[in-house]
């Protein structure tokens, strides 16, 4: 399990690296500068240049502080919703008009960036929307079997109908738990025909509450903005509903939405918050990227202080680029960071160097 390379015990011993190669030839070790040796066997060496080692135990998850489940500190929080359907559909051009349709639009300025995740205010509260480039992310988590989504708003075009991506987008949703909510777009199109969509929806045990069933399904036009403002309500309604609660008061955490180099800022990541309230100054670890959360940013590029949970904000600091689908934790402190991001490198490295052996093994397995 535990590992270290010739050169890092090489430095640490101040012997020299030659010489830990040709000791460990003569314990039958053929090996390079790079290679990671097991602690016994490093053990064995430092002992015989006259060092004595102690094996400190680590995990990583000393560092990850454990979600806090005190009900008394339950607070309602806002909707995640992401919007999923087939090619053409009309996803952009309903969230764009959702983005035209937020409140705080008039005074703030509206929302200027083109974020992968961004919070709208309706009449009946806030609403945060996964703007995610095709369902990659969402996937993702949901392979990791986080449910980051609490709502799907499935996007049918009336002139279209279900499409294969409408079928796989009804399957992810369904296979994830996650509430559908249909928005049946293009109605002010000529040919648009929103009964057969119902029809077809309920092949796929999606049946419109008009019909008797669970689903509610509403005619939309992301051209002419009809039914975005009765979208909204039905979604703040379901959200009631599902009683969408998380604990403000712990060290954030939440999931990492998109990420990107940006120049003149460095890595930049639109992360969700889903439990505690993240804050400038946090300790952040991301797969194998840390740092100190240095500035965040909103939908409207303004700057905020600490965001509650179930906002999306952009966040810099990060010592890279990290990975969208996973998730982020805040630490103690940046110490406790690092230490779980290179454990974390050092984890993967080894998987690597695992898997290369492997396929050697394979190709000599492939020669003979
Ligand atoms: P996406 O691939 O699902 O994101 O679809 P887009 O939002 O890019 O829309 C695809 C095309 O359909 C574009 O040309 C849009 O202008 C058009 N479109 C989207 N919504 C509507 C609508 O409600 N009515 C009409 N007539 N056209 C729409
Ligand atoms: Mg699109």
């Amino acid at each position: 399990e535990e590992s270290i390379s010739v050169s890092e015990l090489s430095q640490s011993m101040g012997v020299k690296a030659s010489d830990l190669i040709r000791k460990l030839m003569q314990l039958g070790t053929m090996a390079t500068i790079n290679q990671l040796i097991d602690a016994d066997t490093a053990a064995l060496l430092a002992t015989d240049f006259g060092f004595t080692v102690e094996k400190k135990g680590f995990e990583v998850e000393e560092f990850i502080p454990e979600v806090e489940v005190d009900e008394s500190k339950l607070v309602n929080r806002p909707p995640v919703v992401t919007v999923m359907g087939h090619v053409d559909h009309g996803k952009t051009s309903l969230l764009d008009a959702i983005r035209q349709a937020d409140v705080a639009a008039g005074e703030a300025g509206g929302i200027t960036q083109h974020i992968g995740a961004y919070s709208v205010q309706t009449p009946k509260g806030p609403i945060t929307f996964l703007d995610t480039p095709g369902h990659e992310a969402f996937t993702a988590m949901r392979e990791r079997g986080a449910k980051v989504t609490d709502l799907v708003v499935l996007v049918v075009a009336a002139d279209d109908g279900v499409m294969p991506q409408t079928a796989e987008a009804i399957k992810h949703a369904q296979a994830a738990g996650v509430t559908i909510l249909v928005a049946i777009n293009k109605i002010d199109k000529p040919g648009a025909t929103p009964e057969r969509v119902m029809q077809q929806l309920t092949e796929y045990k999606l049946v419109p509450e008009q019909w008797g069933g669970e689903t509610i399904m509403l005619p939309v036009s992301a051209r002419t903005k009809q039914g975005v403002p009765e979208l909204l309500e039905y979604i703040a309604l379901q959200a009631e509903v599902l009683d969408l609660k998380s604990n403000p008061e712990t060290l954030a955490a939440g999931h990492v939405i998109e990420a990107k180099l940006e120049k003149g800022r460095g890595p930049v990541a639109t992360v969700l918050v889903e439990e505690g309230t993240l804050r400038v100054g946090d300790a952040i670890v991301t797969g194998i990227h840390y740092g100190r959360v240095r500035a965040m940013m909103n939908e409207r590029g303004e700057q905020v202080k600490e965001v509650p949970p179930g906002y999306p904000v952009e966040v810099l600091g990060l010592s890279g680029v990290p990975v969208a689908g996973d998730e982020f934790n805040i630490v103690e402190d940046e110490k406790a960071a690092k230490e779980v991001a290179a454990h974390r490198a050092e984890k993967a490295r080894q998987k690597e160097l695992g898997s290369v052996k492997r396929a050697t093994l394979e190709d000599l397995f492939a020669k003979s």
